[in-house]
């Protein structure tokens, strides 16, 4: 009984590779499975409501992974309502995007981080789909982020995700794709591990080539398309830049980025 309350606790519709994505159909209702998973889950709450991810504190009656007053006071960057942002401007210079944003402001210590971490060491997926949802809602209006035609996640080391166990990414990918109706591709691009060669140079030298290692499988996938490349939080943005340099390789694509989260010091 407590194995099927954890899993219906955990959200039904982010899987990994490629989907059509949208778990509300062009109407915009959810599909009848979907209503009744959700019933069965609010009758759960009722008696397991659970916590906050980021705060802490119980959920109430139809709050789920986020309360209500975290929703309100946790600092949003707003980076998608205007093109010249401070996530944007990171990548001057360096890569040409169409548009970049972040949905919140990540500082040391902060209930931001406590997301992050609950999503990325404590197994709660379900705190990047609920992200994305949100911060999906919100791209679908702009004009600029609602022409993206598919979703790309950061891929993971293949020896980070045999540990992890899942891409933090790929789940607020599938948040994304619900509510912006696009797909999302988890295997076109790939991060190629460190080889035997690779293990000899210093340290400096395999950091700078893992930071480079990606490889499109498939450029057929992403070929004139713009593309929504996405991650967890963005510090530097090197590994972005490079992912984005690979797939800007492919002849008529065009890259826009969204992020969970900047860093702001
Ligand atoms: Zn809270």
């Amino acid at each position: 009984m407590f194995w099927v309350i954890c899993a219906l606790k955990q959200n039904p519709i982010a899987k990994p590779g490629i989907s059509a994505g949208a778990a509300e159909n062009k109407h915009g209702t959810e599909p009848k499975r979907m209503r009744s998973l959700n019933r069965l889950n609010d009758f759960f709450y009722l008696f397991f409501p659970g916590i906050c991810m980021a705060c802490n504190s119980p959920l109430q009656h139809g709050e789920q992974v986020i309360c209500t007053s975290c929703g309100y006071y946790l600092p949003l960057h707003n980076s998608h309502l205007n093109a010249d942002n401070a996530v944007s401007r990171l990548f001057w210079g360096r890569i040409d995007l169409v548009s970049a944003a972040a949905y919140y402001s990540f500082q040391k210590g902060s209930h931001v981080q406590r997301l992050m971490h609950q999503l990325k060491y404590k197994g709660r997926k379900e705190v990047g789909t609920e992200i994305g949802k949100r911060f999906g809602a919100e791209l679908k209006q702009t004009q600029l982020f609602r022409q993206a035609e598919l979703i790309i996640p950061v891929p993971l080391h293949a020896r980070k995700l045999k540990k992890r166990g899942y891409n933090q990414s790929d789940f607020f990918a599938h948040g994304l794709s619900s509510k912006m109706g696009i797909g999302v591709d988890s295997v076109s691009l790939v991060r190629e591990t460190i080889t035997e060669t690779q293990t000899r140079k210093s340290r400096f030298e395999r950091w700078k080539n893992v930071e480079s290692k990606f490889r499109l499988i498939d450029d057929t996938a992403v070929r004139g398309k713009h593309i929504l490349l996405v991650d967890d939080v963005v510090t530097t943005g090197a590994t972005l830049e490079a992912c984005a340099r690979v797939l800007l390789g492919t002849e008529g694509t065009k890259v826009s980025i969204a992020a969970m989260a900047v860093a702001v010091y």
